[in-house]
């Protein structure tokens, strides 16, 4: 009896999962969002894009991670650093919506972006510190594109990894 009704309370219990389920259970997976300002970090789906934080009213976005080997920002443990590619015409609205400006008329959009503090692509901002944009190759620019990755918290990765496996599962090809 004890096992039925611990069956009737969790919904989902008595029906098998559809690969709807999977489908929107991967969509809305957590990710970690950190603040533009002072980096407070939050758990949040991953289908939420960027929103505001109703605490402390400033923008959140999704985390990256510097895989740079000799990356000099600050670890928490095994994790890698830690940072944001931070939308620079996106502004925290005073109740909490996101405003969304466009890039001035005749403004040159990487010129405008760059003299603002922004960057065109993910750049981990403690390896930016330690470079020197102007003298680079292209190719040293491409390195450091590359080791900016959208991260994702290990127990993330193997749900994620669990969901694949029910998703083929129930996959059938029509
Ligand atoms: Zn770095």
């Amino acid at each position: 009896m004890a096992v039925l009704i611990g069956c009737l309370l969790l919904t989902g219990c008595s029906k098998p999962r559809t690969i709807e389920d999977v489908e929107e259970e991967m969509r809305s997976l957590p990710a970690t969002y950190l603040t533009a300002e002072t980096g407070k970090e939050i758990s949040a789906p991953s289908n939420k894009g960027v929103f505001v934080d109703e605490e402390t009213g400033e923008l959140c976005f999704p985390a990256y991670m510097c895989t740079n080997p000799d990356c000099p920002g600050e670890k928490q443990g095994d994790r890698p650093f830690l940072f944001i590619h931070r939308r620079m015409l996106l502004e925290a609205g005073p109740n909490g919506e996101v405003i969304y400006n466009e890039i001035p008329e005749g403004k040159d959009p990487t010129k405008y972006i760059t003299s603002r503090g922004g960057f065109m692509n993910p750049t981990c901002p403690a390896c930016y510190k330690k470079r020197n944009p102007d003298s680079e190759s292209a190719a040293e620019k491409q390195k450091y594109i590359k080791w900016a990755k959208p991260y994702e918290a290990p127990e993330v990765v193997q749900r994620r990894a669990e969901l694949e496996e029910e998703f083929q599962a129930l996959y059938k090809p029509k």
